[in-house]
């Protein structure tokens, strides 16, 4: 029986390995973690992440064939594959602080494969990594190698948070990188041998390692940088009175364009996007290519900007002031159908709007208020761009509260921001919210989720991004 271990039990190992498990039932999969928290968690009826599906593959799986264990040691010396999912955040300090990975969990992960394995072993890269992290991986793993023989393969995750359990049963394509010695081929042959289980041979695409490492941090660039371009586009619409749905519609006809991630909106968030440009963008700063670093710092720049610019519509909207007013925030988590709050938008303009010194209160289906506290507690990280939010008093953070129902979030406010496009948004009774809000009501719709025309006729004045504005 082949055994694949995975270190790393978060977003990208936990899913990704329980579906493994469940399509290849001949395979034993254990997802290990330094976490013993993370790993109770696994080992619950209460998972440490919410993902469409994930419960019922976890509980299908776990104890047949899908185990979560915190003996890195005792799994990682057993396995014939071991998955490396470990977090890669943006380092904060140091060389390259504020834009180049941080990859201190990685290396100590490898660190553990090399002291404790004892037969030859297949090593995959599963985080995002800057391109050529294998060859530092290789070092470390063969330094002390004691005859054993260490594969490196590149097989980066392409899954998005909220649709991951779909995205993994039917991936657009799997990419495998490795060396092109005969060994290295045979390594890309057993990972694609597992994969092959329930993925069509041709969406399994074998590359070298280094182009397998850049296709995921390009994949991420290309798919923030299209956002950023409808956003431009939609600050655009509303200086001018075109209509960014209609523009966006327009143009995704082009076949050349397509019509998927051109929804305006108040900014992307999540842990990838900005990390992986960022990381992007010290590579090319340190492989002497500027002009290509700054042609992707400007995806960021406009990400930011629409926050700078949602916020400011919000104050200027409210008479240029919110100070003491009561807002409501429907939706904190970066996107729907999770509960993740990762560099989520909502922070940046919740900050704003506190800064402004309003009175928020947040309703989200799937964030905790400990969550919610915390986000808006730490102080970001700036790098070298100008950001326009101080650091958060505590006084400031206490202004705002964390409520478990949309009606009671909207109850007696000047206004409401929605910032997560969760469905239940759309489908609120907007007559009640009406009756119960301050007048003029306003809402500020960051995801164009609302009918605007009919909020309109119930009495409020309506914002939505990139469309023309109330008079
Ligand atoms: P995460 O923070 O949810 O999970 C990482 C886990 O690794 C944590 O539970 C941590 O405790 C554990 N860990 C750290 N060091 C360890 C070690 N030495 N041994 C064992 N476990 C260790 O992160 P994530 O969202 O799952 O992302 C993991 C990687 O995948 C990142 O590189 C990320 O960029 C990439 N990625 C993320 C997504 C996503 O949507 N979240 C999608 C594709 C790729």
């Amino acid at each position: 029986m082949v055994k694949i271990c995975c270190l790393g039990a978060g977003y990208v190992g936990g899913p990704t390995m329980a579906v493994i498990a469940l399509k290849c039932p001949s395979i034993e999969v254990v997802v290990v973690d330094i976490s013993q928290t993370r790993i109770a968690a696994w080992n619950s009826d209460q998972l440490p992440i919410y993902e469409p599906g994930l419960d019922e593959v976890v509980k299908e799986c776990r104890g047949r064939n899908l185990f979560f264990s915190t003996d890195l040691e005792k799994h990682v010396s057993e396995a014939d594959i071991i998955f490396v999912s470990v977090n890669t955040p943006t380092k904060t300090r140091g060389l390259g602080a504020g834009k180049a990975a941080d990859l201190t969990y990685w290396e100590s992960a490898a660190r553990m494969i090399a002291d404790v394995s004892k037969s030859d072993k297949i090593v995959v890269e599963k985080s995002t990594v800057p391109v050529k992290t294998a060859e530092a991986i290789e070092k470390i793993l063969t330094h002390n190698s004691k005859g054993i023989n260490f594969q490196i393969l590149s097989n980066p995750e392409f899954l998005a948070e909220g649709t991951a359990i779909q995205d993994l049963f039917n991936p657009d394509r799997v990419l495998i990188g490795g060396r092109e010695t005969p060994e290295g081929q045979k390594a890309i042959q057993s990972l694609s041998d597992v994969y092959a289980h329930w993925v069509p041979k041709d969406r399994i695409i074998a590359t070298n390692l280094w182009s397998a490492e850049l296709s995921k941090l390009a994949a991420n660039a290309f798919l923030a940088q299209r956002i950023s371009s409808v956003n431009a586009m939609s600050a655009l619409c509303e200086a001018t009175g075109a209509d960014v749905a209609e523009v966006a519609h327009a143009v995704g006809k082009d076949t050349r364009i397509g019509p998927k991630f051109l929804n305006a909106s108040v900014g992307f968030g999540g842990s990838c996007f900005q990390k992986d440009i960022l990381n992007l963008v010290y590579i090319c700063e340190c492989n002497g290519l500027p002009e290509v670093a700054n042609y992707w710092k400007q995806v960021i720049k406009i990400n930011d900007y629409q926050k700078t610019r949602f916020v400011n519509r919000v104050v200027s909207s409210m008479f240029n002031t919110v100070s003491g007013k009561k807002i409501a925030v429907l939706g904190f988590a970066f996107k729907k159908d999770t509960g993740d709050t990762r560099e989520t938008p909502a922070i940046d303009v919740c900050k704003g709007l506190l800064g402004d010194k309003a009175r928020l209160s947040i309703y989200d289906p799937q964030v905790t208020e400990d969550q919610i506290q915390r986000d808006l507690s730490l102080n970001k990280f700036e790098w070298d761009h100008p950001i326009h939010l101080q650091p958060m008093s505590p006084t400031s953070v206490k202004q705002a509260t964390v409520v478990w129902d949309a009606y009671e979030a909207t109850k007696d406010a000047h206004g409401i921001c929605i910032l997560t496009e969760w469905d239940e948004f759309k489908t609120l009774d907007y007559q009640r919210i009406f009756d119960n809000m301050q007048k003029p009501a306003f809402v500020f719709d960051g995801r164009n989720i609302v009918n605007a025309d009919k909020l309109r006729e119930i009495g409020f004045i309506v914002y939505s991004i990139g469309k023309p504005l109330d008079s």
